[in-house]
């Protein structure tokens, strides 16, 4: 046997050993795709045998058998035609074409054999190339627009394709070069049969292994990322994320992902004008979920007729779903759709069950991670309102202390001597510790407020360096002198009461914090459409470590003493929460011991105007503060 006639033994078994995979696969699910492949390879097998049969029965057969042969060969190109608009869509004027191509080669050679006219011979090699060219570009484009493993078997049966026409060609050469050359000619002829048979069987019936490692890149790429997806912000991105995975490592247009609302029991879907809820068992996906096993539709619109407008309007002809699932938890289910059914399904809805599974997953944890963060939430609520309570209650025992022991003395003395006249020095105390008492209950319940950025009631325009002035002035006295300088108007719209609180507190701070004889300077300026207001003090400044920290509520710095300087720590965190409702921002600034600075900008912009309610929160605190 020669190198040639053994490749020509080779190439012929492969090809019937493929014929059967396929045809074994069209008769368990007999879709178009698969039933045109098996044909095919049966037409294959049919020309196979009969060169056996020529061989075995003698050439005197020869003459009928070849008319048999030749008109079957020209059956093939047809096919693969056929093939190629089971994949991707092939032009009518092509389809037809190719039909009419074919229609004539039969009769061409039934009507001319033996002795084929030269003229009819040049047409059937112009139809049969014609045609293995076409198919040949037309699978390769398919291959460039698909994705994930789709593309790489649509690669195969390109090459395939264009090994076949390969084929054609040295046949073709064979007739018309001398001689010769015929015997390196034929051996270019099997091998390159051999070639587009093996190119096919990866392109149509890949085995098992190279599935898998065929998928394993997408599954890949699919887990590199999924480490990651749980910490995205939200559930929303999540699922994004893992439908544009499924489109990509299936390579299909198009996936969706709907999610199990146990409270409503249905399927929730993310729709452009926001989320669409469905009844579980509604559309192809919801069939998935319903019977928590994977569907594949290769024609949803006649599969799910109730929705075939939806699938139409989405260009989706095959649909893919399979359940997610963790466990016991159905948690929804995931749906590709594709133009074109899959070339092999079962093997993408393999992997989209992998795909599903690993979103599960991805879905638990999320589910995970929301629910420590809920109870981190609650714990961190249970110990501010803990840190509040025993902030009031400690910054309120003192004062009231004080106030209750002056007010016994007072009435030990009426009662004593009630005819003395009343002590003054008592009485003044008792006003002092109230005003105190009532000061600290202003701050916790601003405080309150500030958590639910309600503290804005009503904006006006409002000039800055006419306020700066006169709280300045206010405060100012012989020990702390307070200096402002802000000539010209800084006019914005802002809630004057809470502005004035802003200046109030920082002042109040600047002097509590600073030695005798200090003085404090407020600076008011406009710079273009923000204004900038700074209090800056000579006192006892801020250690670094605590400036990060300075605005969050109770924190007060690691060099103040509670017993030289009375506070709770609030005062700047209901500051910086004035600015902030304002659109502003608040820094300090500070070298440790010489003295700080807080600068305030503010947008001067027309700002929206507060909520009814906040307004009448704002005229209610008003009216607490002024009275
Ligand atoms: P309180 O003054 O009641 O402690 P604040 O919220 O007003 O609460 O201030 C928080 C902390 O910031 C203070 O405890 C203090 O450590 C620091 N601080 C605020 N203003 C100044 C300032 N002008 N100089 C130095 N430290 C300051």
């Amino acid at each position: 046997m020669s190198a040639s006639e053994f490749l020509q033994a080779v190439t012929q078994v492969v090809f019937i050993v493929i014929s059967l995979i396929v045809t074994s696969a069209a008769v368990r699910q007999p879709t178009a795709a698969r039933i045109d492949i098996a044909a095919f390879f049966g037409v294959t097998t049919i020309i196979i045998v009969e060169s056996w049969l020529v061989v075995a029965l003698g050439v005197h057969f020869a003459p009928t058998i070849t008319v048999f042969t030749s008109a079957l060969l020209m059956v093939l190109p047809y096919l693969l035609i056929r093939l190629v608009n089971d994949f991707t869509a092939v032009p009518r004027l092509v389809m037809r074409g190719a039909e009419l191509g074919l229609i004539i080669a039969i009769i061409g050679i039934a009507g001319f054999a033996p002795t084929l006219p030269g003229l009819l011979v040049l047409l059937l090699v112009l139809y049969f190339v014609g045609s293995i060219v076409y198919v040949a570009v037309a699978f390769l484009r398919a291959a460039g627009g698909a994705g994930g493993v789709t593309r790489r078997r649509l690669y195969a049966i390109a090459a395939g394709s264009g090994f076949l026409g390969l084929t054609i060609i040295a046949a073709g050469l064979t007739a018309l070069l001398p001689v010769a050359a015929h015997g390196t000619l034929q051996l270019l002829q099997q091998l390159t049969a051999l070639a587009c048979c093996l190119s096919y069987f990866l392109g149509f019936a890949p085995p098992p292994l190279l599935r898998r490692a065929w998928q394993e890149p997408e599954l890949r790429a699919f887990l590199e990322q999924a480490s990651l997806l749980p910490r995205l912000p939200d559930t929303a991105a999540i699922v994004r994320e893992l439908e544009l995975g499924a489109q990509a490592a299936l390579g299909a247009p198009q996936a969706t992902i709907g999610l199990w609302d146990e409270a409503t029991s249905t399927l929730c879907y993310a729709g452009s004008d926001g989320p669409l809820s469905f009844a579980a068992d509604q559309f192809i996906g919801g069939r998935a979920f319903a019977t928590q096993r994977p569907v594949f539709s290769s024609n949803a619109p006649r599969d799910d007729p109730e929705h075939a407008d939806l699938y139409r309007a989405r260009n989706a002809t095959a649909v893919l779903a399979a359940p997610i699932t963790a466990g016991q938890r159905r948690l929804g289910v995931l749906t590709v759709f594709a133009a074109r059914p899959p070339i092999f399904a079962e093997e993408d809805l393999h992997l989209l069950r992998l795909l599903a599974d690993q979103g599960a997953v991805i879905l638990e944890s999320r589910a995970l991670i929301d629910e420590a963060t809920r109870v981190r939430a609650r714990e961190e609520a249970a110990r501010l309102k803990d840190d509040f309570l025993s902030a009031a209650a400690h910054d309120l025992k003192t004062p009231l202390t004080t106030l209750i022991a002056t007010a016994q003395l007072l009435e030990r003395r009426a009662v004593r001597r009630p005819d003395e006249p009343a002590d003054l020095g008592a009485i003044k105390r008792i006003v002092n510790e109230s005003s105190r008492l009532r000061t600290i209950v202003i701050e916790l319940l601003d405080a309150a407020r500030a958590d639910q950025s309600s503290l804005l009631g009503r904006r006006e325009p409002v000039d800055v360096a006419e306020l700066a002035r006169t709280v300045g002035a206010r405060h100012a006295s012989a020990q702390h002198p307070v200096v402002v300088d802000a000539p010209a108007p800084v006019v914005g719209t802002y809630d004057r009461m809470r502005i004035t609180q802003l200046l109030e507190n920082l002042v109040e701070n600047a002097i509590k914090y600073s030695p005798a004889g200090g003085a404090v300077r407020i600076r008011a300026w406009c710079d273009n459409d923000q204004a900038t207001l700074t209090v800056s003090d000579p006192g006892i400044g801020i250690p670094p470590a605590d400036l990060p920290h300075l605005f969050e509520r109770f924190h007060r710095g690691s060099n103040v003493d509670d017993r030289q300087f009375a506070g709770m720590g609030l005062g700047l965190y209901i500051c910086r929460s004035i600015v902030e409702e304002h659109g502003g921002e608040i820094h300090a600034s500070s070298q440790h011991g010489q003295g700080s600075t807080f600068q305030v900008t503010l947008p001067r912009g027309h700002a929206p105007s507060a909520a009814p309610e906040q307004e009448a929160a704002g005229v209610r605190l008003g009216s607490e503060q002024g009275g």
